[in-house]
């Protein structure tokens, strides 16, 4: 068939959470009762101090472009969560706010990749990352762990070659929970080095964990600092997903180059919404740590209720992030053969939506978001468990 469309946008995979979500919206429409447990949002509102800054700045007529880095207020106040929160010392020149950290990611991959280079991704991963590693004309490569799905310098060295250029680490990982620990990262830093690699860190869920801490590789040393860009954002911390801000820090020749990029692209991430995030970083963080709580609640919830389902076993449960990633290759039969067939199968019976592990280079698995209030979620997993015995 004839088409205009590049082959690079063709060969663009569209992302599935999203895909899942339409379907679940335009099912809501129709009048029926989804549990959407699909999409990686919090449904929690964001803070009404970090809305009124926000109206405030529309009302101060703070409604035009900005410097395309972000202000400078939001700089510095990224810097000091810097300092404080991840033990990075960064400068402003080494600060860039965008459009979401998705945007930052991406922008990340095409100032740093040739079309030589490979980029490590570990698995189970977001789907973003391999597509915007291909958008920028690089190979991802892509690294398979099993459950408890923590990555190791040694799963690493397996896969290094001579054209790696980027190792992408995401702790607290979605979709996994898995969190990275201080001493497997200090290895990881020092190959990095050895190597004379980067790493790309993605580190939006550093507010939510349940076990263990959370560590910026960034804060290892001067060597490994001088080598990643660490990518953060304000969507699941403060619920603010609609808002789109993300910010990242690195060496201020690549956050330059970034910068560049953005200017070219997005431009300034909105002036309203730097507004909202200053009073998000700023304000009280009385809200989020209520949010991460109640995410703890319902993560326990969860362990007891799925623990209860003996096929669903053992289940991996998630030291951070608001996602179960649970095993269903025990559980696939005639009926359902995969877990993107048994996820929709799960939907149209059940009305109960997830995503399946082929969405994140792990068939055999399907996400659970516990983004639905505690009563929403028991009534999902029973349906769940009435799912797994009637197929
Ligand atoms: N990184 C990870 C691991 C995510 O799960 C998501 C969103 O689902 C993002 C980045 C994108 O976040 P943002 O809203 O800042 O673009």
């Amino acid at each position: 068939m004839m088409t205009y469309l590049s082959k690079r946008i063709l060969n663009l995979e569209p992302s599935p959470t999203f895909a899942v979500d339409a379907l679940v919206k335009e099912l809501q429409k129709k009048g029926s009762s989804v549990i959407n447990l699909g999409i990686g949002e919090p449904d929690f509102e964001t803070p009404s101090h970090i809305k009124t800054a926000a109206i405030k700045a529309i009302r101060d007529g703070f409604t035009h472009y900005t410097a395309t880095s972000g202000i400078p207020e939001l700089k510095e106040a990224i810097v000091s969560k810097f300092k404080n929160d991840n033990q990075i010392h960064y400068q402003p020149d080494q600060i860039i706010v965008g459009s979401g950290s998705k945007p930052l990611l991406y922008c990340a991959f095409q100032v740093l990749c040739n079309p030589v280079d490979e980029v490590i991704v570990p698995t189970p991963a977001w789907s973003s990352y391999v597509e915007q590693i291909k958008l920028a004309g690089a190979k991802p490569i892509l690294l398979p762990l099993n459950p408890p799905f923590t990555l190791t310098a040694d799963h690493l060295k397996k896969v290094i070659t001579k054209r790696t250029k980027i190792i992408l680490l995401n702790s607290p990982s979605n979709p996994t929970g898995a969190i990275l620990e201080k001493k497997e990262l200090e290895k990881i830093a020092q190959l990095v080095v050895q190597k004379k690699l980067w790493v790309v860190t993605d580190e939006m869920y550093e507010k939510i964990v349940f076990k263990g801490l959370h560590i910026s590789i960034a804060s290892l040393g001067k060597e490994i600092a001088e080598r990643t860009i660490t990518v953060n954002g304000f969507s699941k911390t403060y619920a603010m997903t609609g808002w789109r801000v993300g910010f990242a820090g690195g060496p201020s020749e690549v956050i330059g180059a970034m910068v560049n990029l953005q200017g070219q692209l997005t431009a300034n991430a909105s002036s309203v919404s730097q507004m909202a995030a200053l009073a998000a970083l700023n304000g009280s963080q009385k809200e989020a740590a209520n949010f991460a709580e109640e995410f703890s609640k319902r993560r326990k919830l969860l362990i007891d209720l799925l623990s209860q389902i003996p096929s669903l076993m053992p289940l991996t449960i998630p030291s951070g992030g608001f996602y179960f990633f649970i095993d269903i290759r025990q559980v696939l039969n005639k009926k359902y053969p995969s877990s993107a067939l048994w996820c929709q199968g799960l939907l149209a019976e059940k009305k109960v939506a997830v995503i399946p592990g082929e969405a994140f280079y792990a068939p055999g698995f399907f996400r659970l978001s516990f983004v639905a209030k505690r009563p929403i979620l028991e009534e999902a997993v029973k349906r769940i468990g009435e799912f797994i015995n009637e197929s």
